[in-house]
């Protein structure tokens, strides 16, 4: 008989682990405790406007088409890519911008606009990060870490020190670039991760360099249109869907997962998969001490965690041509403000990514109407008392329409709102039960990255997995695809 798994939680970690799973002839369901499926990446939908709630940011397309290439689908029938060029369009406070293009010859003259050192840094900066990623993905990425001998070896320690000069990136880059607008615009990429550029370890500029080498590319119907390409397979190879069901415990019997209990009793599975974010799974979802092995809520609370984001969802009665798909405005005093989300303060000058897709896909907005989602970084829920309530999202606004005064072009965005929402910290920790609010998971710190990150086998019970961003390899969603990945593989190789 075919084994069965239950899957906690249709984020895209549990949804592109199910099909890959059901391609190989197991029966698999999957609980979700909200409506709609997708997790961090889903939708608002109007009449006018289709959003993406939050990520937006295509990078690796091939990651994506492994699943589809995996199960024996084209994915062609199932979405569109469109790359882009540019890939970013940078605004300044002091309202000048400029352009990182996809087409090398192009991006070398608007460097050049720059200076001729700078041009020269960044491709240098490149090239060097470019040697790190290689390495990264040979030896890091694709590894479960399951056991210690897969770390611990020589091999993997010499190329761990290769990639990991001590500085932080935003150092790292200063090291290649004199120009603070361009250092700026690399530093506010490498934040994708959670984590401060004037902090983190320089491992994350892989972040601006893998963008710039293998471009952005934009999915036609936005991000969630990945989702629902998951969920169409995912019926076609038989699987469940149980939506508005939260899984209340993950049980554990004679130190193997066996099940799930929810609302509608005990489910029973061979095995558990579980893509509930890391830390309140153990926390919440495993009620036995031993099962949660080191992971004690103490040390649940100690462990460093991402920055969240406060994002805007405006549609806007009017085209705005200025705007690039991707944008970012670097406001005045950077540092400070970047720092804020990390010092626990909202940021008074904010930085923003604003996404504007409608730009060259129809299907997100009526004709002559723009969508766009402002984010900005903000702290996380955890150790500050910043109440995410009617003032503090006023106050946020103001702070960025301000900001958006600065860009001649977009001055009157005010008047030609039809359609506005916001998502908060405190959504994150709500919809999705991510720990602290937190829109990363935990931080890619050093002591958090590869052998150290929690693992994606548990190593005290048997059938029991996790997937998705606070585990093995990482935040973003092709690395939580690459997590996907490593699951099916250690699952088939049990078998
Ligand atoms: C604002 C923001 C912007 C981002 N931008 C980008 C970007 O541009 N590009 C990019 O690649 N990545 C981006 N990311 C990161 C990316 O969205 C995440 O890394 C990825 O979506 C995480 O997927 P996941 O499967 O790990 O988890 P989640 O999306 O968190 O899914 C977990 C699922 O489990 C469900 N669940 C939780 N508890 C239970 C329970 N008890 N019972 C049943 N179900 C449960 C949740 O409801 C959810 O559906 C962004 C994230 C945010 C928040």
């Amino acid at each position: 008989m075919n084994k069965s798994v239950i899957i906690v939680g249709a984020g895209v970690g549990g949804l592109a682990t199910a099909v890959k799973l059901l391609s190989k002839g197991y029966n698999v369901t999957i609980y979700e405790k909200n409506t709609r499926i997708g997790g961090r990446v889903n939708l608002i939908e109007t009449d006018n406007f289709r959003f993406d709630l939050t990520a937006s940011i295509l990078m690796t397309p091939e990651i994506y088409k492994d699943v589809f290439r995996y199960v024996g689908k084209d994915y062609k029938d199932y979405i569109n890519f469109i790359d882009l060029d540019p890939i970013y369009r940078a605004f300044y406070f002091d309202g000048s911008h400029f352009d990182l293009f996809r087409d090398i010859g192009k991006l070398t003259e608007s460097l050049e606009t720059l200076s001729k050192k700078d041009s020269i840094g960044y491709y240098k900066f490149l090239s060097k990060v470019y040697e790190k990623y290689l390495i990264a993905n040979k030896y890091f990425l694709n590894n479960s870490f399951s056991q210690p001998l897969d770390f611990f070896n020589f091999v993997s320690l010499q190329k761990m020190l290769k990639i990991n000069t001590f500085s932080n990136a935003y150092t790292h880059i200063s090291s290649y670039i004199d120009s603070d607008n361009l250092r700026n615009l690399i530093a506010f990429q490498s934040l994708y991760v959670g984590i401060s550029p004037f902090d983190g370890p320089n491992i994350y500029n892989l972040v601006p360099t893998i963008s710039q080498l293998y471009g952005l590319t934009h999915l036609e119907g936005g991000m969630y249109s990945y989702i629902e390409a998951l969920e169409k397979m995912i019926y076609e190879f038989g699987g469940k869907i149980i939506t508005d069901t939260p899984v209340e415990e993950i049980v554990i019997e004679n130190g193997s997962a066996t099940g799930i209990k929810s609302k509608s009793g005990i489910d029973k599975a061979d095995i558990v998969v579980c893509n509930a974010d890391f830390p309140y799974a153990i926390k919440e979802l495993i009620k036995d001490n031993e099962a949660k092995g080191k992971y004690t809520d103490k040390k649940i609370s100690k462990m460093k965690y991402s920055c969240s984001t406060f994002i805007m969802h405006l549609g806007l009665k009017k085209k705005y041509p200025e705007l690039s798909v991707h944008n970012i405005y670097i406001g005045d005093d950077f540092e400070k403000n970047i720092q804020s989300a990390f010092f626990k303060n909202v940021p008074e000058n904010p930085s923003l990514y604003i996404y504007c897709p409608s730009k060259i896909d129809d299907t997100m907005a009526k004709e002559d109407m723009e969508c766009i989602n402002i984010t900005v970084r903000v702290p996380n829920l955890l150790s500050n008392d910043i109440t995410w309530n009617e003032e503090t999202i006023n106050i946020m606004k103001d702070r960025v329409f301000a900001q958006l005064s600065n860009i001649e072009s977009l001055s009157d965005i005010q008047e030609n709102i039809i359609y506005e929402s916001v998502t908060t910290p405190y959504d994150m920790l709500t919809r999705f039960n991510s720990y602290g609010g937190t829109s990363f998971g935990l931080s890619p710190t050093l002591l958090q990255t590869n052998y150290f990150r929690p693992h994606i086998k548990s190593p005290t019970v048997d059938d029991l997995y996790f997937v998705g961003n606070s585990v093995h390899p990482g935040t973003g969603i092709s690395i939580v695809l690459l997590s996907s990945k490593l699951v099916v593989e250690e699952i088939l190789k049990k078998l």
